[in-house]
């Protein structure tokens, strides 16, 4: 980063403190040169990732949708909301590295319940029990619409 009062090129950082979410960090450096302290941001770049459905459609991948179910099996469990945000930002890139942009839905809920399962035992079963009543749910739309084709 280039100092803003010299124009130095050499920095050091003095503090790094990431925002609630976890997508945001601020960093406070200085100035190798002239000692002049000042603040950047740096930002997570994340592309889209679309979610493949069971029937075979795509539909955007909403993290928030996520974060809220995770956060909600974790009421009232010891568990911060960093821990859950890192184990979303886990699933994640797991789920990028082994499927790209587009992962199917089923993998989503999985992956999150292999997570959640060492953070939480409580947690766990809460979010699988919701996350199986919607893929039996999923599943069963499927088959009616197999039935319409046949
Ligand atoms: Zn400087």
């Amino acid at each position: 980063m280039r100092c803003p009062k010299c124009g130095g090129v050499d920095d050091k950082v003095i503090d790094s403190r990431s925002s609630r979410d976890g997508l945001l960090i601020r960093r406070r450096r200085e100035c190798l040169k002239c000692g002049v302290r000042f603040t950047t941001y740096e930002e997570i770049f994340r592309e889209k990732l679309r979610v493949k459905k069971r029937d075979g459609e795509y539909e955007e991948f909403d993290r928030r949708k996520l974060l809220a179910g995770i956060e909600k099996a974790c009421e009232k469990r010891p568990v911060s909301t960093e821990k859950i945000e890192s184990l979303v930002e886990l699933v994640l890139t797991e789920l990028e590295n082994e499927f790209g942009r587009e992962v199917p839905s089923i993998q989503i809920g999985e992956r999150v319940m292999e997570h959640l399962r060492k953070l939480d035992e409580v947690a766990y079963v809460r979010f699988a029990s919701v996350y199986r009543q919607f893929r039996d749910a999923e599943q069963f739309i499927d088959e009616i619409k197999q039935l319409g084709k046949s």
